[in-house]
């Protein structure tokens, strides 16, 4: 943590003009929580349970989920906790799932498209989330949605999981109810899923190579493959105010968000929240309270009508003093 960012750590973000730009962590468990709000992170937007499922011979236990999500909510201290459902498949592979080998991975059988099939494991999760939120506010987000019908039955598996918790007379919160937005074709029906869902979250990296038809893990087409593109700010914007219209809160948790050069376009697109890892939190709090989001919305304008995403990045590195 440097000197100069230390004021900033327990301070809001907020631009010099006043917009609020939350701040959160993207976490895989209680240890990352811990430095994350040490460095002044004001909730979790992303946490990564996957995690928790790989590297091992079988899923973890209800209980085990429990403990690990109420030890992250335990230290978020009332701030609020985004716990993402597990997002196996693709790039994520886990034995005990025995999934077949497929011919375009990322865009076969992977996260919420599983969980039918895999409706125990699913139900397990949910259940420990609810339990755990009795100890504070926590969102419940499902990956890799992509049409309506996945949110209908996601909403009627939770209810399905309350109702048991409530026979047998257990102690559970209640949770609000969020997706990924990286699935591009959801992004032209959020006014639809506004009715079944609580907030959004933005995933630029999935959101991006599905948008642009670029793997996000192959070098070859790397120069095809970036969050700068001009078409895809220009989705990012529609996207945003789409969500704004609905009244529903709207985070991004991608790379694109650990980009401080790409900070004023994030102000600009007037997200309520961006999600990052915890060592950048200081510095992007700081660079954000010497923002001005009218100055940022502007830059934001000028880069969508740009013809390709280099221009963009000079237009960011012009503007660099000028957006105070
Ligand atoms: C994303 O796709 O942007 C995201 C945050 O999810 P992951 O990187 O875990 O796929
Ligand atoms: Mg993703």
């Amino acid at each position: 943590l440097s000197v100069r960012c230390e004021p900033f750590v327990h301070t809001e973000a907020k631009t010099v003009d006043g917009q609020r730009l939350e701040v959160g962590a993207n976490i895989i468990g209680q240890e990352d929580a811990e430095l994350a709000f040490r460095s002044g992170a004001e909730g979790i937007g992303l946490f990564r349970t996957e995690m928790m499922f790989m590297e091992r011979a079988q899923a973890p236990s209800s209980a085990e989920q429990v403990a690990a999500y109420t030890a992250v909510i335990r230290e978020a201290e009332g701030r609020p906790v985004v716990i993402r459902t597990i997002d196996v498949g693709a790039d994520k592979p886990v034995d005990y799932f025995n999934l077949a080998e497929e011919q375009n991975p990322f865009l076969g059988y992977r996260a919420v498209r599983l969980y039918p099939e895999f409706l125990d494991l699913f139900k397990a999760q949910v259940f420990a989330v609810l339990k755990a939120a009795v100890h504070g506010p926590v969102g419940l987000m499902i990956p890799m949605i992509s049409c309506v019908a996945e949110v209908k039955w996601v909403r009627e598996v939770i209810q399905e999981v309350e109702e048991e918790l409530k026979q047998s007379g257990e102690h559970y919160g209640s949770i609000q109810l969020g997706i990924m937005l990286e699935v591009p074709s959801v992004c032209l029906i959020i006014d639809q899923l506004a009715q079944y869902v609580d907030f959004f979250s933005i995933g630029s990296n999935d959101l991006a190579q599905y948008f642009l038809a670029a793997d996000r893990g192959n070098d070859k087409v790397g120069n095809l493959y970036h969050y700068l593109h001009p078409s895809f700010l220009r989705f990012l914007r529609n996207t945003v105010k789409e969500a704004h219209r609905y009244k529903k809160w709207v985070g991004l948790c991608g790379e694109m968000a650990a980009d401080t050069d790409t900070l004023p376009l994030l102000v600009g697109l007037g997200l309520d929240e961006i999600s990052l890892p915890a060592p950048l939190i200081p510095a992007v709090k700081e660079k954000i309270n010497h923002l001005n989001s009218t100055l940022c919305r502007d830059l934001l304008d000028q880069s969508v009508n740009c013809e390709d995403m280099d221009q963009v990045s000079l237009l960011l590195k012009q503007s660099h003093n000028d957006l105070a």
